[in-house]
């Protein structure tokens, strides 16, 4: 029991609870570094509708699971992939045969200056991409060789795993779309902590 405060404590760190004790960037930091997550803080990154606030160069969200990708993205958005990671995606791992350990997350670059897609001429809407705030999943890596690209999938283990690394992510992020929720998303988890009213989350 006398471990208790403590550990309410870096739970708060981490889910970025404590505003009144540090700043929103510090406490970003110290929860990436309490899940020993390797990553580099940027200079301000582009301009307008498409710059980045607080901006990080995610290398590893943890010593053992690398993002080759290097996506640069929100520390807000980088400490959301960290939980993911580390309370979704590692336990998930090892409920599978072999228990393998995840090792790697293939993803896109993070930030990127573009307009939602499916958004019209007349009317464009920037993507979450362009403030950093979005993240593309195509793949996860595990120790034993194995990869399970996202894609549509049906009735076997690696259809299990992606579906519940898709599921758990609507606990950290307030988007989440993949395969079946419209052509676009067929090969990859697209993943951001957009504002909406309500706090309404679109988990599709
Ligand atoms: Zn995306």
């Amino acid at each position: 029991m006398k471990r208790a405060p403590a550990l309410a404590v870096i739970w708060l760190v981490l889910a970025g609870g404590l505003p009144a004790m540090a700043k929103a960037g510090d406490a970003c930091d110290l929860a990436l570094q309490l899940l020993g997550a390797d990553y580099e803080r940027l200079p301000a990154q582009g301009r307008d509708e498409c710059s980045v606030p607080d901006p990080v160069r995610l290398k590893r969200l943890s010593p053992e699971i690398a993002l080759p990708g290097e996506p640069v993205l929100q520390c807000d958005t980088a400490r959301a992939m960290a939980l993911w990671a580390d309370r979704m995606l590692k336990p998930a791992a090892a409920m599978m045969p072999g228990a393998p350990r995840l090792t790697a997350i293939r993803t896109g670059p993070g930030h990127v200056c573009r307009d939602r897609v499916g958004t019209g001429k007349d009317d464009p809407k920037p993507s979450e991409h362009s403030t950093g705030s979005a993240i593309d999943v195509t793949a996860f890596e595990f120790d034993n060789g194995a990869t399970i690209a996202i894609e549509p999938r049906e009735g076997d283990m690696q259809t299990a795993y992606q579906a519940a690394a898709r599921a758990g992510a609507c606990l950290f992020f307030t988007t989440v779309l993949g395969p079946g929720a419209n052509a676009a998303h067929d090969d990859h988890l697209h993943l951001d902590m957009a504002e909406r009213n309500g706090g309404w989350r679109l988990c599709q």
